[in-house]
C-alpha cells in the first residue's frame, strides 16, 4: 500500500486526445498561456464527451 508509482498524470480526454481542464475559467488561462508559447490563438471549448474543457485553435 501506498507506492502510487504513477508520476503525475495529465487528464487526457480520450475522444479529444487533448489535455482535460475542469472549468472554463482554468481552461481560458490556459488557452491565454498556449496562445502565447504558440503564438496561435487558442479558445477553450466544452468537451460533450468527457463533460470537461479542452483548448482548440481559432
Ligand atoms: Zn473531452
Amino acid at each position: 500500500m501506498g507506492s502510487e508509482a504513477k508520476p503525475r498524470t495529465l487528464n487526457i480526454c480520450e475522444a479529444a486526445g487533448t489535455q482535460r481542464y475542469r472549468s472554463k475559467a482554468i481552461a481560458d488561462k490556459a488557452a491565454v498561456r498556449r496562445s502565447k508559447q504558440l503564438k496561435r490563438e487558442m479558445a477553450a471549448y466544452s468537451c460533450a464527451s468527457c463533460g470537461g474543457w479542452h483548448l482548440k485553435e481559432i
